[in-house]
């Protein structure tokens, strides 16, 4: 079966599953179930075997199987395609989120890039594969997993169908470690290779709180944490650009993304809270980075007070290169052949990828698009990308590594 990816992406961008970003938010546009019914009708109209995975209530990775003519335990390759199913919140959106527009050679809606996109793309490449079955494809996997932007708990659940026993009814269904994955992000045809980490943690000042006519009687956090916030700018600009390097990611970075503190203005504030940000470099440790930054600010100048840094509340795997050389090579050379891109590079956000490969299997980040329009106010997708894209990964997917 040929797709129409144009219609297909449409059907997808239509359907809208937005992430909650661990906020406890209701309303009929959260959550990724009505994808998850679209991928399952799919992959019914597709004849392929296919599971569900629940995640959580309302949130089931769906995965899907080609047979490839070799069995795995006869010497098969078998091949990872895996795309996630919600996308960011549409606040501040200035197009119709869920309409999708298709003008001028681009799609426009949440999701078009990042990444309904790149799943259109691999549903078009495997929609292919599983009419033709062509002699020495490998078996292919598709899995379509829930929240990879607030915690990659979908991948992780996905990866733990191979490295744990945990999920009984689901045993059997991906025959062995894959071989190699395929991660779908907007990359520009480009082949990422390696990407950063990610620790975010609060931090928190404490003084006294008193009556903001008496502030000598108090002690105010807000500014404490001032002085917090001169240490953690040093961090960034002195700091980071000091520390290892990696050939693809660059530097490590830091950023205060938020700020509480107070309650009231004739109130001197006992709690001032920020959150950090500080991206890893594949070979970093998210325990060790976390570490360095603490021990830096408690050194810092001025810092002659209490801080509390509580346990970090979300972390992401930092993706090295190296092991994932085969496939990065194997799919590099057929978007070069393609669309002049497929160059191996890194990228400073994090993906799917990263758990991924920590599960065993060696895997790279591919799909149309750019991220600089990921997650935008009128987010869009070049259509050409999205052909060249599935036409790739039918390649890849038809010849194997
Ligand atoms: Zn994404």
């Amino acid at each position: 079966m040929a797709l129409d990816l144009v219609t297909t992406l449409s059907d997808l961008i239509s359907l809208p599953s937005v992430n909650p970003m661990g906020r406890d938010l209701k309303g009929p546009e959260f959550l990724e179930y009505r994808v998850t019914e679209y991928l399952e009708a799919f992959f019914r109209q597709l004849g392929v075997d296919y599971v569900r995975q629940t995640v959580e209530p309302q949130r089931d990775n769906i995965i899907a199987r080609i047979d490839g003519r070799v069995p795995p335990d006869a010497g098969g390759q078998v091949l990872l395609f895996e795309a996630h199913q919600d996308t960011v919140p549409v606040d501040g959106m200035t197009i119709p989120p869920w309409t999708p527009l298709v003008r001028d050679g681009r799609i426009y809606g949440r999701g078009s890039c990042d990444i309904k996109g790149g799943m259109t793309a691999m549903l078009g490449a495997f929609a292919r594969l599983a009419a033709e079955r062509p002699d020495g494809m490998p078996t292919l996997i598709m899995a379509c997993t829930v929240n990879e932007e607030h915690g990659y708990t979908g991948a992780t659940a996905l990866t733990e169908l191979w490295t744990t026993s945990a999920w009984k009814a689901l045993a059997g269904f991906i025959p062995r470690v894959p071989d190699a994955g395929v991660i779908a992000e907007p990359t520009r045809l480009n082949v990422v290779v390696a990407h950063k980490g990610t620790v975010r943690w609060r931090a928190q000042t404490r003084g006294k709180a008193v009556h903001s006519s008496q502030p000598h009687l108090g002690d105010n956090a807000i500014y404490k944490m001032a002085r917090l916030l001169a240490a953690l700018e040093a961090y960034q600009r002195d700091a980071a650009p000091r520390l290892p390097q990696h050939s693809l990611c660059g530097q490590v970075t830091l950023s205060v993304g938020t700020i509480r503190g107070g309650i009231s203005v004739n109130t001197v504030p006992d709690r001032c809270t920020i959150e950090i940000d500080r991206r890893i470099l594949p070979g970093e440790t998210r325990a060790s980075a976390y570490r360095h930054v603490i021990d830096f600010v408690a050194n810092y100048p001025g810092i002659d007070f209490e801080i509390q840094h509580d346990a970090p509340f979300l972390e992401g795997e930092p993706l090295a290169d190296g092991a994932n050389a085969a496939v990065a090579n194997r799919l590099g050379a057929i978007s070069r052949e393609l669309s002049g891109q497929g160059e191996r590079i890194g990228v400073p956000f994090g993906t799917d990828a990263a758990q991924i490969a920590a599960s065993g299997v060696p895997s790279v980040v591919f799909g149309p698009g750019s991220i600089d329009q990921a997650h935008t106010a009128d987010e869009w997708l070049p259509l050409d990308e999205l052909e060249l894209a599935s036409e790739a990964l039918y390649r890849l997917g038809r010849d194997g590594l």
